[in-house]
């Protein structure tokens, strides 16, 4: 069948993660020259309609997979479903977002099909037809490059890493539907529970208003909570202080032992912009920072800087 890269998108309850266009962005940099265009595999439920849309939107051709055990997600019937076509197909590459999901897929593929495995990558560098992969190390001091020995590489890609591909191509991708029976045997899913609003997917958040140790209380959360309230598509992030201080869960911290994050804009307020904190939103799109110090360390990415008391500054904003 000769596919070369496969990307696995992540569905939730009928919804495609928005990691899966990342992943599709750098499955096309990693294929660079090369005429075969990366494959995609849907699986879960109401995969028909997503898989006729992601062939519309990347241009990419579509496996839509279907079958008992697929949703909710379980990692058994996902393995007994994928592997034997990932097998059939011998890629080069299987490349799924670094996500709770991909971590717990990655592995068990590499095991099942004999792959080398190489996870939270956030960069390709190719040097004289060698591909290395990039991916930080301890909080980010360092940045190891890893290569690949086997046949087929697994590989989780760190969401936020790679730009998601935006203008949807010209060429629609071809999209076959297969039925699979990969009932799961030792696990059973009981359901998902949706969290509170609040707590909105950092990943998924087109605006983060990212509460730092300078909001000076709890109290002031409030603040933070009435301006992401004003955008649609918003979340709230912290600093690890302000997870550390307990006023914001660690779901919401953000940084290089947080979460990686690259919404369209990010208001970092009271964030002093520590390097362990830019290193998980400075792929931000637009980056507007409140701080009191007009020497604090995010108003070197920031492209907008606002040197104002937070407390005086967020109400005359909001
Ligand atoms: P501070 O550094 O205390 O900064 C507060 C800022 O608020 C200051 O710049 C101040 O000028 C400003 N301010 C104060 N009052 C006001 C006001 N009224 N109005 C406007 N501005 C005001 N940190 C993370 O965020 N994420 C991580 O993932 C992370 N991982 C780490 C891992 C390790 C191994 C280590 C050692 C540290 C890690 N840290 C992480 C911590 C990081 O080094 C910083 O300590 C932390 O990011 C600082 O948080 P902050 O900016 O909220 O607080």
């Amino acid at each position: 069948m000769g596919k070369k890269i496969v990307v696995i998108a992540e569905l939730t309850e009928g919804r495609l993660a928005p990691a899966t266009l990342e992943v599709v962005s750098f499955a096309r940099m990693l294929r660079g020259a090369d005429p075969a265009e990366p494959h995609v595999i849907a699986a879960g439920k109401g995969t028909a309609s997503i898989a006729e849309e992601l062939a519309l939107q990347s241009g990419l051709d579509v496996t839509a997979l279907e079958g008992d055990g697929l949703d909710p997600y379980n990692a058994e019937a996902f393995k007994g479903a994928l592997v034997p076509l990932l097998d059939a197909w011998k890629p080069e590459y299987i490349c799924l977002p670094h996500t709770a999901r991909g971590c717990d897929l990655a592995p068990g593929f590499a095991i099942a099909l004999g792959a080398g495995c190489i996870t939270a990558v956030e960069g390709i560098r190719k040097v004289e037809g060698s591909v290395g992969f990039l991916r930080s190390l301890f909080k980010g001091k360092v940045v190891m490059e890893a290569a690949s020995e086997t046949e087929t590489t697994v590989l989780t890609v760190l969401p936020g890493a790679f730009k998601m591909m935006d203008a949807p191509t010209k060429r629609k991708g071809a999209v076959e539907f297969l039925l699979t029976d990969c009932a799961p045997r030792r696990t059973r899913p009981l359901g998902l529970v949706a969290a509170a609003a609040e707590q909105l997917n950092l990943s998924e958040a087109e605006i983060i208003v990212s509460a730092g140790k300078g909001i000076g209380s709890e109290e002031n959360l409030d603040l933070i909570r009435r301006l992401a309230a004003l955008f649609p598509k918003a979340a709230i992030g912290g600093s690890r202080l302000v997870c550390d201080l307990g006023w914001l869960g660690y779901q919401h911290q953000i940084g290089i032992t947080g979460k990686t994050v690259s919404p369209r804009l990010y208001i970092a307020c009271g964030i002093s912009g520590a390097i362990q904190h830019t290193s998980g939103m400075q792929g931000s799109h637009c980056i507007v920072a409140i701080n009191k110090d007009p020497h604090a360390a995010i108003f070197r990415i920031a492209d907008y800087a606002i040197v104002e008391d937070l407390t005086t500054f967020i109400p005359l904003l909001i």
